[in-house]
C-alpha cells in the first residue's frame, strides 16, 4: 500500500504544481525544521525597475545608465534587465563593449571607448576604500532598493537604485512556516539594509546579507551544524545551486536558472512560496499515513 500512497501524493503534488525530483528528499520534507529564502526572484519577483539615479560630477545621469546598460547588456542578471530596460525606456544610446567580465557576486565589468566600466555592489565599492554619498544610499537602501555603482577607471561616476516587488503570497508563507514552528531564514547577495527591510516586512527570523555564492552552501551547512536543524533551501539563480545541492530539501522557483532547477529536489511551478508550505504540508500527510 505504502509505495501506492506515494504515488497518488506525487500525482497530487504535480497537479498542484509541485515537480518533485527527489523522493527521499520529498519523504524527509515533513522533519524539516528551517526554511532558507533567496531574496532576489525568490522572496521577490526579480523585476527590478530603476528608480533613482545620483551621479557624481563631472558624469550626468544618463551617462551613468547609459554605461552601466552597456555593460549589462551582456548579463542575464535581474538587476541588468531592470537598467536595460530603464536605458531603453529613456531612449539612451547603448555604447558597445568589449572585454566584458562577470565578477560573481559583485557585479561586471568591461571597456567602452578605452576606457574601464564597472557596474558593481556597495560591497565591492567599500572593499575598493572608494568614498561615495551616503546620504542618498542610505535613504534608498532603507527604502529596500537596491544600488549599484557605475565606476569609469575605478573611479564612481554615479549610483542607481532599483525597486523590485515583494510575491504577495512571501509573508503569508512566513507566517504559516512560523506557525508550524519552523524558523526563516534570508540569504542573499544583496545589501544589508535592503535585507532588512525585507525581512522585517516578512516577519523573518533570520537574515543573511551580502553573501557572496560561494558562500551560500556554507551558510547552509552552518545552519544545519551549528544551529542543529533539518534545512530546505529556496532559490532560483545560478548562484542558489551549491546551496540548494547541500540543503536537507533544495527547492528551485520554477521560474528560475536552468542549474538551480537541475539541481533541486522540488520544484515550485507556479514560482509561489506558499507552496513550500504545500510540500511540507504534503509530505506529512502522505508519511503519516505508513508505518
Ligand atoms: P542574490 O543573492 O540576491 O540573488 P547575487 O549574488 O546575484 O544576489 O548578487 C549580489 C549583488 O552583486 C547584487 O545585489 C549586486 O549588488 C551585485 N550584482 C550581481 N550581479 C550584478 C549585475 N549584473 N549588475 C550589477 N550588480 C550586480
Ligand atoms: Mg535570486
Amino acid at each position: 500500500a505504502a509505495p501506492l500512497v506515494v504515488a497518488v501524493s506525487t500525482s497530487i503534488a504535480a497537479k498542484k504544481g509541485l515537480l518533485i525530483r527527489n523522493r527521499a528528499s520529498f519523504e524527509n520534507a515533513r522533519f524539516i525544521e528551517a526554511v532558507v529564502f533567496d531574496k532576489t526572484g525568490t522572496l521577490t519577483r526579480g523585476e527590478f525597475g530603476v528608480t533613482n539615479i545620483a551621479a557624481s560630477s563631472p558624469y550626468a545621469e544618463e551617462e551613468v545608465l547609459s554605461l552601466a546598460a552597456a555593460v549589462e547588456a551582456h548579463s542575464e542578471h535581474p538587476i541588468a534587465r531592470g537598467i536595460l530596460k530603464s536605458a531603453k525606456e529613456r531612449q539612451l544610446s547603448i555604447p558597445s563593449v568589449s572585454n566584458f567580465q562577470s565578477l560573481t557576486g559583485k557585479g561586471l565589468q568591461g571597456e567602452v571607448d578605452g576606457k574601464e566600466i564597472m557596474v558593481v555592489s556597495p560591497g565591492y565599492v567599500r572593499s575598493q576604500n572608494l568614498s561615495f554619498d551616503e546620504g542618498p544610499f542610505n535613504e534608498w537602501s532603507a527604502e529596500g532598493k537596491t544600488v549599484v555603482f557605475t565606476l569609469v577607471n575605478g573611479k564612481i561616476a554615479g549610483m542607481i537604485a532599483l525597486a523590485d516587488i515583494i510575491r504577495d503570497t512571501a509573508k503569508e508563507a512566513i507566517h504559516q512556516l512560523n506557525e508550524l514552528n519552523i524558523k526563516s531564514i534570508m540569504l542573499t547577495g544583496d545589501n544589508t539594509k535592503v535585507a532588512q527591510y525585507v525581512g522585517a516586512k516578512l516577519g523573518m527570523d533570520e537574515i543573511f546579507a551580502e553573501v557572496l555564492p560561494h558562500e551560500k552552501s556554507d551558510k547552509i551547512v552552518h545552519i544545519q551544524t551549528k544551529e542543529g536543524l533539518r534545512t530546505a533551501m529556496t532559490g532560483d539563480g545560478v548562484n542558489d545551486a551549491p546551496a540548494l545541492a547541500k540543503a536537507d530539501l533544495g527547492i528551485a522557483i520554477g521560474t528560475g536558472t536552468d542549474v538551480a532547477i537541475e539541481t533541486a529536489d522540488v520544484v515550485l511551478v507556479k514560482s509561489n512560496p506558499m507552496d513550500v508550505l504545500n510540500i511540507i504540508k504534503l509530505s506529512k500527510a502522505t508519511y503519516r499515513k505508513m508505518l
